[in-house]
């Protein structure tokens, strides 16, 4: 008897297409099945959504298609999974389709039934039982946590000082669930690649290599699909991965860890621009798994949630094994000869370091050598011809590149505009501290009588592959005394000899029109903090230093009590006063196009729409305005902001909206896509 089914397949951003299509089959397939199906000359992979009957008079008139067949032998993906990408697609305005298909490891589609069984038969050798390692014993805040974790519902938002042991705190949640539940799954999420190989070396020493699979965009497809099917296959009882990995397929799914749970890397910047620590409140919700966000530093969103009694607070405000945070000292730059760079306290404090055979880590979030090379005879400056930006002079192999778009040309010799041959760097990327600092520390000694050495950490040092696990060693292993770096180095790393940390400019985050940017820079700052004096025996001696025109500014004075519920508080009035996230929720409309005009037009025409869609009383629509960053790569962005103090209002209006934005896009629109909860704006 031929059926027919409503198959999801890979369809654009914002498809026209009423999803999911209707397919014809011969075999009763359930829903959640992965199949293959014609679309339009190609054949591609889809998801069953749901099966359906009597459809008989629609088949007689032969306009549907019949699917290829089911992809190998691979068990449905469950219903929980489905409404994830259901409510995801939904929420974040996009295709279901998209959403659906990025969802899964790309070598899937590749591979025929016969290759896809071997590879399911070898995720399923692979993995073994979980077998525990035992961990330390609990310090009261630790077991207090866990009880909680135990006992009540949650959403957990786990407030621990760097180094308090929160990680301790996560491997023992999900010890007692894989102990209590046989076939149990947790999910551990982190913000980066970087930090994977950490974590995921504590959770294999503590319950075996073969429990854990990691699941991030750094690894091959090969390796992802593995990943991947012994997830679905209920095999890996322990899934470690970025915020791509919230969409795995986990049939036994129980706990959802979210750690560094403020980082705005778990909000995907494209395509489906969704926030990976949100779909875990959400999905744990759906499953009812348990879920718990861990941060130093929680985003305000979280912290306003507990606030509320929406989520569960627990705080663990001590250092395991005592050690004191550190010093937090501010230098008043006011106080300064002109042009100083590093203060002369900051560069004794540096030097004792060194002389005492201990680390300091100094960082800027700049990378390169300078931001802008400048001509002194005219006012040439080193623009990217592409980008409404500068090109960073790399002095390294004397290069300047943009930064928005690749752009990369030589360093001319003299001016292209006068011929002048004295042009000259502005400003200061990580390359010139890390050069300025070796000059200065040139006669710094270490105990041993030799010279100090100086290194630097960040994007461009780290490129190639195997770079910074490289770098990571030498740090680790003492080879290096004082690292430079962007915010990279601040991020997680648990450095042992560390006793010394320096902001050196952080100023330009006060006074950001982007509203987050004090949060961004105070989490940033307290955890930076949290790289020195990891080890006891040295936190009673450990530094952070912060460099700042402004040292009244309130947000120094919660840094150097390590008070974040007081900073916390102080962004929180800021914001309801101005009626800001969290006491608002906001989307803003992105366009693209060859020129301005076109960009804003769109924009304009999107915003004229709005009246009389629904929940429109309660949005409110800004006017279009170029983005910061204006033109990169010769494509001209603007955007619209809509505001509202209610989140079904806004989530109604976007669902009307999208139809309007289709029929109002202009000729020569190159693209558009919603964000919702923007991260920046
Ligand atoms: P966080 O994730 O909060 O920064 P970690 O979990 O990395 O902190 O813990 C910091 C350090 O303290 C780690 O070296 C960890 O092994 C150690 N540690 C954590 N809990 C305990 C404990 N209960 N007893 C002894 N050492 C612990
Ligand atoms: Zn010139
Ligand atoms: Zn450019």
């Amino acid at each position: 008897m031929t059926r027919t089914l409503r198959v999801v397949v890979p369809t654009p951003a914002h498809s026209q297409l009423s999803e999911p299509l209707t397919y014809a089959s011969e075999l009763p397939l359930a829903a959640g099945c992965l199949v293959r199906v014609p679309l339009g000359r190609r054949e591609v992979c889809g998801v069953v959504w749901d099966a359906e009957d009597g459809a008989a008079e629609v088949l007689a008139a032969d306009k549907i298609k019949a699917i290829g067949g089911p992809l190998g032998d691979i068990a449905p993906l469950s219903s929980n999974w489905r409404q994830l990408v259901t409510f995801a697609a939904n929420y974040y305005q996009r295709s279901l389709g998209e959403v659906a298909l990025a969802a899964l490891p790309p070598q899937l589609r590749e591979l025929d039934a016969g290759q896809l069984a071997r590879r399911l038969k070898r995720a399923r050798a692979d993995a073994s039982e979980a077998a525990p390692a035992q961990g330390p014993p609990l310090t009261p805040e630790q077991a207090d946590a866990l009880a909680a974790i135990r006992a009540e519902a949650g959403p957990f938002l786990l407030f621990g000082a760097t180094g308090s042991g929160k990680t301790e705190v996560y491997l023992n949640a999900v010890q007692e669930l894989l102990a209590r539940e046989p076939d149990a799954q947790a999910l551990v999420l982190v913000p980066e690649i970087n930090l994977t190989p950490q974590l995921q070396a504590r959770f294999v020493e503590r319950f075996g290599a073969n429990a854990v699979v990691p699941l991030h965009s750094g690894m091959t497809n090969p390796q992802r699909l593995r990943s991947w099917l012994a997830a679905h296959a209920g095999q890996a009882r322990i899934v470690l991965g970025t915020r791509m990995a919230i969409f795995a397929s986990l049939p036994k799914l129980r706990l959802i860890v979210v750690d560094e749970e403020h980082d705005p890397s778990y909000k995907q910047q494209e395509g489906a621009r969704y926030s990976a620590r949100d779909l875990a409140v959400y999905r744990a919700r759906l499953e009812g798994a348990k879920v718990v966000l861990g941060s130093a530093t929680p985003s305000l969103e979280s912290w306003q949630a507990c606030d509320r009694g929406r989520y569960r607070l627990l705080e663990m405000p001590s250092r395991v094994g005592a050690g004191a945070l550190p010093r937090v000292r501010l230098v008043d730059m006011n106080q300064q000869p002109k042009h100083t760079l590093f203060s002369a306290p900051l560069m004794a404090a540096i030097r004792e370091r060194v002389a005492r055979g201990e680390q300091s880590l100094v960082f800027l979030n700049r990378r390169g050598y300078a931001p802008v090379l400048a001509c002194g005879a005219c006012d040439w400056r080193s623009d990217c011809p592409h980008c409404s930006a500068y090109r960073v002079f790399h002095k390294i192999d004397r290069t300047l590149r943009c930064h928005h778009c690749g752009y990369t040309e030589r360093v001319p010799r003299a001016c292209p505009a006068c011929g002048n041959v004295d042009i000259a760097p502005l400003g200061r990327g990580t390359e010139r501290l890390e050069e300025q600092l070796a000059e200065l520390l040139a006669d710094a000694t270490r105990p041993d009588g030799t010279p100090a050495r100086v290194a630097r950490m960040d994007a461009d040092s780290t490129r190639q592959k195997g770079a910074l696990e490289q770098q990571l060693a030498q740090v680790h292993a003492g080879e290096v005394d004082v690292l430079v770096g962007t915010q990279m180095v601040t991020k997680g790393h648990d450095f042992r000899r560390i006793t010394l940390v320096a902001a050196v400019n952080p100023d330009s985050a006060l006074f950001s029109s982007d509203f987050r940017a004090p949060e961004r820079l105070f989490s940033l700052l307290m955890q930076a903090a949290g790289r020195a004096g990891r080890d006891a025996a040295q936190a009673s001696a450990s530094e952070m230093w912060v460099q700042t025109w402004h040292p009244q500014h309130p947000l120094f004075a919660a840094l150097k009590k390590h008070d974040f519920p007081a900073f916390a508080a102080q962004q929180l009035k800021e914001r309801q006063q101005a009626a800001m996230p969290p006491f608002a929720y906001q989307a803003v409309l992105r366009a693209e196009a060859r020129t301005q005009e076109v960009a804003q037009q769109f924009l304009q025409a999107a915003a004229d729409s709005a009246p009389g869609l629904e929940g429109s009383e309660h949005v409110f629509v800004y006017a279009p305005v170029p983005m910061t960053v204006q033109r990169v790569a010769n494509v001209e962005r603007a955007q619209l902001l809509l505001e509202s103090g209610s989140r079904p209002a806004l989530q109604a209006f976007l669902a009307d909206w999208q139809a309007r934005l289709q029929s109002v896009r202009p000729r020569g629109l190159i693209r558009w896509a919603v964000d919702v909860d923007p991260l920046v704006i």
